[in-house]
């Protein structure tokens, strides 16, 4: 049997490492979403990654990940190796190769933008160039750390808000990618506010996709503006990589909490990102402080954890994933059985108390696990919010919706067709648990589902054994 977690993985994937049977290792060792960064990869290596994960599974979601309004060090064959002190140039050049000791970069107008004394980071922040003076069409730069200077890396200019537009052609290009292989989501990175996601909304409906958008927060912007950017995206992405250079890393475990619990409030999955395993990039064994932050995010209540590096490109790629899954089951074990948060007073309300009661019933009888059907994936992302420690098993009757729910926390969806009434849907999901061994006769179960059509949402529960259940549903049928 596969490992039954209930944190989500996301793993990044690029199209250099993608072969059918490295996806596969991967997905058997708790990967549920694929990231593709477009920072990194273009429209032909994204559709190889999309048809290969397709290949290993149909419960694997993908996601796009957009550049969004973002500096980067331009591609090069050879790093910069730099010491403390080194002068380096810099200059806005895109669609140029970095040469000798001249970092050139994706962004035109830097020279004029960056006043004298800012701070460059590179690469999540590794190596800090200051602003010296400037020559011509260049910044002349002092390293203040050694390190190597890639080409692709991330450029941070603290205080400094580059006037790029929130969609570059690149974002569009992406967009429309994930409009036409019907991709499950797009996070759009270094969200300002709510126009940045209606700009891609609209695109969608245009189309209309039903493409799902997640809002990196990345930046003072993105936290500031947490509430309306929840009421226009799916879910979001704690981006600590560049959170954690756009202000003092300090506040990041604060904002992370905070996060989480407008999520959880607002029912939407949330993704915590970056670093959380980055020495296994290297190394078969993660340090002791990567096994903490794992946890802290778990018994924070996140949905999902993020692996970037570690996956994309790593030396361990499958022990990365192994080690967030081990973690995870073990984590998961000694959590709080239920998150007690206030019933939602959104419209239907009647549903919104029968999800509760019916994840406190599963904790405290206790039950094998929920038994719920969705048609939009609502429900069950009503049910994740309580974070109770049973899982809950989502029946859809939407292929889209199975795969949308692989951010959600303890959720284990599959697909199903639609059923005439409750009888059927009892009988049919009841069985297909018993067949697929998720069930013995004897397993209780909480069923949580709606009696007068889909759309009306959760409106009654029946608990009972597998086999009660299966015998009332005979003598009524
Ligand atoms: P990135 O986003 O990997 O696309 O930069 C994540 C982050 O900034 O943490
Ligand atoms: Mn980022």
């Amino acid at each position: 049997m596969k490992i039954q977690k209930k944190t989500k993985i996301v793993a990044t994937i690029s199209d250099r490492n993608c072969e059918v049977s490295f996806l596969k290792q991967l997905y058997e060792a708790g990967m549920n979403v694929v990231r593709m960064n477009t920072a990194h990869q273009n429209t032909e290596g994204s559709l190889k990654v999309i048809n290969n994960v397709r290949q290993v599974s149909d419960r694997i979601a993908l996601m796009i990940d957009t550049k969004g309004p973002e500096v980067r060090t331009n591609p090069t064959e050879k790093g910069l190796e730099v010491k403390t002190g080194d002068r380096v140039y810099v200059k806005g050049a895109p669609g140029t190769k970095s040469y000798e000791n001249v970092i050139c970069l994706s962004y035109e107008d830097i020279v004029d933008e960056v006043p004298l004394g800012s701070r460059l980071l590179i690469d999540d922040g590794d190596i800090e160039l200051l602003v010296r003076s400037k020559e011509g069409d260049q910044l002349v730069c002092e390293a203040r750390n050694p390190g190597i200077i890639l080409g692709r890396k991330s450029v941070n200019i603290p205080g400094i808000d580059v006037k790029l537009p929130a969609l570059s052609e690149k974002d569009r290009v992406a967009i429309q990618l994930a409009i036409d292989e019907d991709i499950d989501f797009i996070a759009h990175s270094f969200v300002r506010n709510k126009e940045d996601l209606l700009q891609i909304q609209e695109i969608l409906d245009r189309h209309n996709s039903r493409v799902k958008i997640i809002a990196k927060i990345e930046n003072q912007s993105g936290v500031d503006n947490i509430d309306e950017i929840l009421d226009h995206s799916y879910g979001i992405m704690v981006a600590r990589g560049d959170l954690a250079i756009e202000m003092p890393y300090s506040k990041i475990p604060g904002i992370q909490k905070m996060l989480i619990n407008k999520c959880i409030e607002k029912r939407k999955p949330v993704i915590i990102a970056t670093q959380m395993l980055h020495s296994m990039i290297y190394s078969p064994r993660p340090t002791r402080a990567e096994v903490s932050d794992i946890a802290n995010a778990i018994y924070s209540q996140t949905d999902a954890i993020m692996l970037s590096g570690e996956t994309a490109y790593g030396k361990y790629p499958a022990e990365s994933l192994k080690t967030m899954s081990v973690v995870a089951c073990e984590v998961e074990k000694t959590k709080e059985p239920f998150n007690d948060i206030p019933v939602e007073v959104a419209k239907n309300e009647v549903s919104a108390f029968l999800i509760k009661t019916a994840v406190q019933a599963a904790v405290d009888l206790p039950a094998r696990a929920i038994l719920a059907d969705t048609e939009t994936g609502l429900t069950i992302l009503r049910l994740s919010a309580y974070r109770g420690n049973r899982m809950i098993w989502a029946k859809c009757y939407d292929r889209r919706v199975v795969r949308e729910l692989a951010l959600t926390y303890g959720a284990n969806a599959n697909y199903m067709d639609p059923v005439k009434n409750s009888y059927e849907f009892v009988e049919r999901a009841v069985n297909s648990l018993l067949e697929d061994g998720s069930a013995k006769k004897d397993s209780r179960l909480v069923i949580i589902a709606g009696n007068f059509g889909h759309s009306t949402g959760a409106s009654y529960i029946e608990i009972g054994s597998v086999n009660d259940l299966l015998t009332k549903v005979k003598r009524t049928i």
